[in-house]
């Protein structure tokens, strides 16, 4: 039987050239990607295996789940990214343990987050804390999430929204608005998503116009099952779970 570790490496390996070939295609430098390797409901030993193949962002869709494993890891360089709805009651541990928030979709949840990223940074500095990862002592990252599937119930903010959110978030000194976030609905056939990511693209571009020319450089977009598509619309993240980790266990 081949070891876990080998099996990480070589799914770790073809996710690669997947990236690389979709790149290619869409004539763009593969170094313009970054893999965010999503590790909700896997084990702290594979992510710190993932860690040691060279991985440098991790995405989690819970608060609890990032406290739990952090005892179990050390990835002082990684990127920690909360990937999943966060509510407003969690915003103060959210801002201790990750580094970007991706999934910010309202201002009452971006003025916590930023009154609690400030007091985390003069209590760690006060107590000379040990870093956990790599931008502790930094504001918080974060991208707005735009809801892009149709049903009522997914997260995320509209479209026509995310004006109001982005011009409320300039003004707060310890969150850096980097970019959008969003998740298509799933479709067997991937290329069914490819008018999502494109919307997706577009409304970033349209916020520019507003914003500056250089603003919100971030789009993740592309998940497993999508990434190629979106590596073409433009992605500059793709998260990506079970291409690289295996079948989650049901939660
Ligand atoms: C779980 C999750 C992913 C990863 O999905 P896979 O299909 O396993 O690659 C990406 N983004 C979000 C927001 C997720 O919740």
């Amino acid at each position: 039987m081949r070891s876990a570790s080998n099996e990480l490496r070589e799914n770790l390996a073809s996710v690669q050239e997947r990236i690389n070939i979709a790149a290619a295609r869409a004539g763009r430098r593969p170094e313009e990607m970054t893999l965010v390797a999503v590790s909700k409901t896997h084990s702290a030993q594979k992510i710190q295996e993932l860690y040691e193949a060279g991985i440098r962002h991790f995405g989690e869709n819970r608060v609890q789940e990032r406290e739990t494993k952090l005892a179990h890891l050390s990835t002082p360089e990684a990127a920690w990214h909360m990937i999943g709805h966060l509510q407003k009651n969690k915003a103060a541990r959210a801002a201790a343990l990750f580094d970007s928030v991706d999934s910010l979709d309202s201002i009452a949840l971006a003025e916590k987050l930023n009154r609690a990223r400030q007091e985390f940074l003069s209590q760690s500095s006060a107590k000379g804390a040990a870093s956990v990862s790599s931008t502790h002592g930094k504001p918080l990252r974060a991208l707005v999430e735009i809801n892009l599937d149709p049903e009522p119930a997914k997260s995320g903010v509209k479209d026509d929204e995310a004006s109001r959110l982005v011009e409320a978030v300039q003004s707060m000194p310890h969150l850096e608005l980097l970019g959008l976030m969003g998740v298509p609905p799933y479709f067997d056939n991937p290329e069914e998503a490819r008018p999502y990511f494109r919307r997706l693209h577009e409304l970033r571009d349209s916020l520019r116009s507003r914003f500056g020319a250089q603003a919100l450089p971030v789009l993740s977009m592309g998940m497993s099952h999508d990434l190629e598509i979106a590596i073409e619309e433009g992605a500059t993240e793709v998260r990506v779970g079970t291409a690289l980790f295996g079948h989650r266990e049901m939660a």
